[in-house]
């Protein structure tokens, strides 16, 4: 190998090893020694109010998996009681919603606010200005995904306004 060449073939061993890393980061299915299964009990994962700041009304919220899986979507179940929801915020990376209990509204700015029931679904793309809550008349729960970019998953803004346009 001469001089001329020695860059190249580093760069070349450098590529190698990234592959590896790469083909190691799948299991094949029958590998025993791969990493296990995370199993977040309930109990391990008592709900918290939600911050004043991010929300208007009373708001609980429980992290369904205690830490994050690194690399994917934070998951969590949140409460709203009557009347209560986020301020306005966007997600870098996009969320979704899905209703498992009660009566939501969602809005995204400029847009019409929209009634939520059990097992609706809503993907909110990613910088996409929004709020959700529950009905003014009825306790809303959904679980939410949300999807991370750069460590970040959410940016919060102005808490919604009367004339925002919702019940
Ligand atoms: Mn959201």
């Amino acid at each position: 190998m001469t001089q001329r060449n020695a860059p190249l073939a580093a760069n070349s061993a450098v590529l190698a090893a990234a592959l590896a890393g790469a083909a190691s980061a799948t299991a094949a299915p029958n590998d025993t020694s791969a990493p296990g299964l995370t199993v977040a009990r309930a109990e391990q994962k008592p709900a918290v109010a939600g911050a004043p700041g991010n929300f208007t009304g009373a708001v609980s919220v429980q992290l369904l998996l205690l830490p994050d899986p690194a690399g994917h979507p934070s998951t969590a179940e949140v409460r709203f009681e009557p009347g209560a929801r986020t301020v306005w915020h966007t997600h870098p990376a996009g969320q979704t919603l899905i209703v498992t209990a009660g009566v939501g509204r969602v809005q995204r700015w400029g847009g019409p606010v929209e009634t939520l029931g059990l097992g609706d679904a809503v993907w909110i793309p990613p910088g996409v200005k929004h709020w959700h809550g529950a009905a003014p008349d009825s306790a809303m729960t959904h679980i939410a995904v949300t999807e991370t970019l750069d460590g970040k998953n959410v940016d919060w803004l102005e808490a919604v306004a009367p004339d925002d346009g919702h019940p």
